[in-house]
């Protein structure tokens, strides 16, 4: 026997403009404030609910009634209760967006009259990506337990909601469904089952192409310093003048990767990512710390990182494998129009722009308009054969 949903969907979209809407809104708006934890205790490798919410400065416990998420923040009026230090509004806007966009997500679930399995799956993953957004932004980088659970979480699901994964390849702009009809005959939770390992597989093997491709082909970024500027190397990481320290193994992530620096007295170093180098080709020690000017540099620049390579294979278990390359693309885009825009200096240090919030916006807008987006794509296929 199927678990089914149908019984839910009556309450949720035929009473959406009522308590249901609001049900959704006052539910998102608490996962929100468990995003808040996330997104501070997850760098930090902290547990998730031990020690219990306190305030950073005083220390004092966050009672029940003022972890109510927004209201308490307005009647505190953004400051601690007992120490008065202010609480950022960081907290009160991410509790409300994430109030709004597991409404948007709902409503969009009975617009296109999806079950409601579906949605909540789509409630997940746009939870993942809140917070792998805000995590990458403040750290560059996407914690990998995020994408663990996401995928956890999507296979098991999988297998209890079956129609969760089913109904979401028949609306793609692809018949992907035949190539492994002989499922069929299975039962359903295993063929559902089966179905988000294959999205997974398949998104992750492409992605993991894209990024040794894009490696090959863009992957050395070269720094030009005009006038030169002053760097200390030693054994773990480099310094810019007026920057910050930035470890080898930040830069290079493969064993056979290089950094090459050229020097104003025209001497070329190599350090590779434990720290060894070499200056014109021979042995040179740069233990304790060695000053070097730099004219330029070369370093190899990963265009896919691997956490936008698993966050993308995530979005895959949940909206698909035609979702999570849409996205991708849709993502990339967005990336290049932003680069284009802030005209940002290159800097020696600078690392690659953090990805996640495209990926987020990209994969959001498929879930709520994965119509129109196919209808675009649709039409651009048909204008090319013509
Ligand atoms: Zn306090």
């Amino acid at each position: 026997m199927l678990l089914s949903d149908a019984p839910y969907i009556n309450l949720f979209y035929n009473h959406f403009f009522g308590i249901g809407g609001l049900f959704v809104f006052v539910l998102g708006c608490c996962v929100g404030s468990f995003l808040n934890v996330v997104i501070w205790r997850l760098p930090l490798g902290m547990n998730l609910s031990v020690p219990a919410s306190h305030c950073p400065k005083c220390g004092s416990q966050i009672k029940l009634y003022d972890n109510i998420p927004i209201i308490a923040w307005l009647v505190l009026r953004g400051k601690c209760r007992e120490c008065k230090i202010a609480i950022p509004p960081r907290y009160i806007i991410i509790e409300a967006c994430t109030g709004l966009m597991w409404f948007a997500v709902v409503y969009s679930g009975k617009y296109y009259d999806l079950p409601l399995s579906q949605v909540m799956g789509m409630l997940i993953l746009t939870s993942v990506l809140i917070s792998a957004s805000l995590i990458d932004i403040e750290t560059r980088t996407i914690p990998i337990q995020l994408s663990y659970f996401g995928i956890c979480f999507a296979l098991i699901f999988s297998l209890a909601f079956p129609q969760s994964q089913l109904l979401s390849s028949d609306h793609g702009l692809f018949e992907i469904q035949p190539a492994y009809s002989f499922l069929n005959e299975l039962n359903p939770r295993l063929r559902s089952l089966f179905h988000c390992l294959f999205n997974i597989t398949i998104a992750y093997i492409f992605m993991y192409l894209c990024a040794k491709l894009g490696k090959k082909v863009f992957g050395q970024h070269k720094v030009i310093c005009d006038p030169p500027v002053q760097v200390k190397l030693n054994k773990t990481c480099c310094q810019a003048e007026d920057d910050e320290p930035l470890e080898w193994k930040e830069i290079l992530t493969e064993k056979d990767e290089k950094i090459q620096f050229f020097t104003n007295d025209d001497g070329k170093i190599e350090i590779n990512s434990e720290g060894k180098a070499t200056k014109n080709g021979l042995d040179w020690k740069i233990e304790p710390e060695k000053k070097i000017f730099v004219k330029n540099l070369n370093f190899p620049s990963a265009v896919i990182g691997g956490g936008d390579l698993k966050l993308i294979t995530l979005c895959s278990a949940f909206i698909g494998i035609q979702g999570s390359l849409v996205s991708l693309g849709f993502a990339s885009f967005l990336g290049m129009i932003y680069l284009a825009i802030s005209k940002r200096e290159v800097k020696m240090t600078q690392r690659a722009i953090p990805f996640a919030p495209f990926i987020a916006i990209a994969a959001y807008s498929w879930i709520l308009l994965w119509p129109f987006f196919i209808e675009k794509i649709r039409l651009f296929i048909e204008a090319l054969r013509s």
